[in-house]
């Protein structure tokens, strides 16, 4: 068996750890002589495992009681019409553009009510956060959206926005468990598994209750209202069993590391090891402005498109995958997310450097 450091951003690396011991669970998961595939959702069994996964979580982010935490499909994208969908009451949200995933929920909010894009970063394609102290929030505003990692770009809110008095919405998937997080700050945080958590196929939703309603927009199917999945325990239809479990793994993992402020200093260390490097450099260039870099996706460039492909190449033979940059973006991204472990970052950045000495002048 050999295993490469893989930088991608999503579906993305997970804990060694945790891909162990779910093959070793796989044929019969703890006696039940079964694999948790094939075990119904509905036996103690699959319960026991969806509610530590649950209570793992709240105690890994501190979730007040007041708060639902449900397990979902559809990915992030489904949420960027399940939000509006269920939140829209004067039919208004506000959104801060930093990217394409906070672009396309504006979109897609759009198609249900007014959308306004109260701040953007597109001028100077999405290389910073924009001031959001003193944002022109509608006053009928039913919500404040941001996507606080921007995964593409690279770049990180370090505050939230002044929301006057808003709800505010924010899509974390790939921040998720790096960092702690006030949840108090928010009314509803989503995040699809594939980047920081788990497989793909699972999307988490921590939602404040009283955002959890029966009036929702006419026309909104069962399946995408908060109520259905709330009222059940996110057992209402047959729910993407296999992630969650490999999720509440994952949670476990965080938990034995120390939880989420140790997370922190660890994505801290990784990150400075790629960014002080960065900045050194003669021939790699961080494209984020430095206040607003991301812990979990650094974009660099060399600013020529052909010593990038090379660069990508060249990496992917020494087992560093998955360095090419967003297809709409160019250059490189490397995404150093919870379960990239030190090693990783230091092998490569040791290869750019000798990378540099061929190819720099
Ligand atoms: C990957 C990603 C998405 C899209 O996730 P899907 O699960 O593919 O819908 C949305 N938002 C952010 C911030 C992402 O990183």
């Amino acid at each position: 068996m050999s295993r490469v450091y893989n930088f991608s951003a999503g579906p993305a690396v997970l804990p060694e750890e945790v891909l162990r011991e779910a093959a070793d669970e796989m044929m019969d998961y703890r006696g039940s002589g079964m694999s948790v595939m094939e075990m119904s959702h509905r036996s103690k069994m699959f319960e026991s495992i969806i509610g530590q996964a649950e209570e793992d979580l709240r105690e890994l982010m501190n979730i007040p009681s007041n708060y639902k935490v449900l397990f979902l499909q559809g990915g992030a994208s489904q949420q960027f019409a399940m939000v509006p969908m269920n939140l829209f009451k004067n039919r208004v949200g506000d959104y801060i553009i930093t990217g394409q995933w906070a672009k396309k929920a504006w979109q897609e909010a759009s198609m249900y009510g007014t959308a306004n894009a109260i701040a953007s970063s597109a001028d100077k394609t999405f290389s910073y956060i924009p001031d959001v102290s003193d944002l022109p929030v509608s006053e009928n505003a039913d919500y404040v959206y941001i996507c606080e990692n921007n995964t593409i770009y690279g770049t990180k809110y370090k505050t939230l926005p002044n929301t006057k008095g808003k709800d505010l919405v924010a899509d974390i998937s790939s921040c998720i468990l790096s960092e702690p997080v006030d949840v108090t700050k928010y009314g509803l945080l989503f995040a699809g598994a594939q980047k920081n958590v788990g497989p793909a196929g699972v999307v988490i939703v921590i939602i404040r209750e009283d955002l959890i309603r029966d009036e929702v927009l006419p026309g909104t199917p069962t399946m995408l209202r908060y109520k259905t999945h709330a009222d059940n325990n996110s057992l209402y239809n047959t729910p993407p069993a296999y992630g969650i479990y490999i999720c509440g793994k994952v949670f476990q993992w965080v938990k034995k590391r120390g939880g989420l402020q140790a997370m922190k200093e660890y994505n801290e260390k990784k990150a400075a090891v790629l960014y002080d490097y960065l900045d050194q450099s003669c021939l790699f260039k961080g494209t984020v402005e430095k206040k607003d870099r991301s812990l979990m996706n650094v974009p660099f460039i060399t600013g020529d498109s052909d010593m990038d492909a090379l660069f990508v190449k060249e990496a992917k033979a020494q087992g560093l995958e998955n360095l090419k940059g967003h297809r709409t973006v160019g250059g490189m991204r490397a995404s150093i997310y919870n379960a990239m472990p030190m090693e990783g970052v230091e092998k490569l950045v040791a290869f750019m450097k000798e990378f540099e000495e061929k190819h720099g002048k």
